[in-house]
């Protein structure tokens, strides 16, 4: 399976600073050649649009952070999916930790923004993990299953169309990394109960994201489980996010 490597830029970024990291991306082997992990980048809403045309023609996509689950109306402050599709978004991230813990996103919301990604034709990235305090209770399969279970009795027949990102919460902007096992082993769980529920959903890309850097990506990348990465903090160099997606 080709890997997949998704940047999520959070709520950083200019139109200079986007310049910038655009053209850096453009200037890397990520949108010359053609690249072993397919590549996405997830800027601001407001960005998504200049983000589009700066890396038209090249092999970097690009998604959104979020999706509101209303398709249009008096909804202040949400973006709909024929919105992000309109301005060329591919992805929608759904459930990031941030969005679940801030805004309180349960896993019912979350589940059902991975259907409204899907059903406007963007691929929800749905996002699920632990906090340090649950992995430490042994609760991390309980916890990332019950996030996991949601969508897959939201999306029915249509689960096989998304891609899974196991974010632990510790690890999130942390510098803490989950070792390649302990990621490898949540992971096999996950593609246990995506499997188990859907046979066609055992091929769901499962991506890893938690302080991913150029030194530990080829690790993480080579556990038999791990499909990709959602990268944060590297993700706004340039020269880090390419070399990452190189290690996939
Ligand atoms: C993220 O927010 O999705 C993330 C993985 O962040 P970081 O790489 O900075 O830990």
């Amino acid at each position: 399976m080709k890997k997949l490597v998704v940047g999520n830029w959070k709520m950083h970024g200019s139109r200079a600073f986007n310049a910038e990291l655009i053209q850096g991306l453009l200037a890397s082997d990520l949108a010359t050649t053609a690249p072993r992990a397919d590549v996405a980048v997830c800027p601001p809403f407001v960005y998504l649009a200049e983000v589009v045309a700066a890396l038209q023609g090249s092999a970097i996509g690009v998604g959104s952070q979020d999706v509101s689950v209303q398709v249009q109306g008096a909804y202040t402050g949400e973006v709909a999916g024929p919105m992000l599709r309109e301005v060329g978004a591919t992805y929608a991230i759904v459930g990031h930790s941030e969005r679940r813990s801030y805004h309180a996103e349960g896993d019912q919301l979350v589940a059902d923004k991975a259907r409204a990604a899907l059903s406007h034709g963007l691929i929800p990235i749905v996002c699920v993990g632990e906090t340090l305090a649950e992995r430490e209770a042994g609760q991390t399969e309980a916890v990332v299953g019950r996030q996991l279970q949601a969508v897959i009795d939201t999306l029915g027949a249509d689960l096989a169309r998304i891609v899974v990102a196991y974010e632990p919460v510790w690890a999130i902007g942390t510098g803490k990394t989950a070792s390649p096992e302990q990621a490898q082993a949540v992971h096999a769980f996950l593609r246990a109960q995506l499997k188990s529920a859907r046979a066609e959903a055992a091929t769901v890309p499962l991506l890893y994201g938690g302080s991913v850097k150029p030194d530990n990506a080829a690790q993480l990348f080579a556990q038999p489980d791990i499909d990709g990465g959602l990268i944060g903090g590297a993700a706004l160099k340039a020269a880090d996010f390419a070399a990452i997606a190189r290690a996939a």
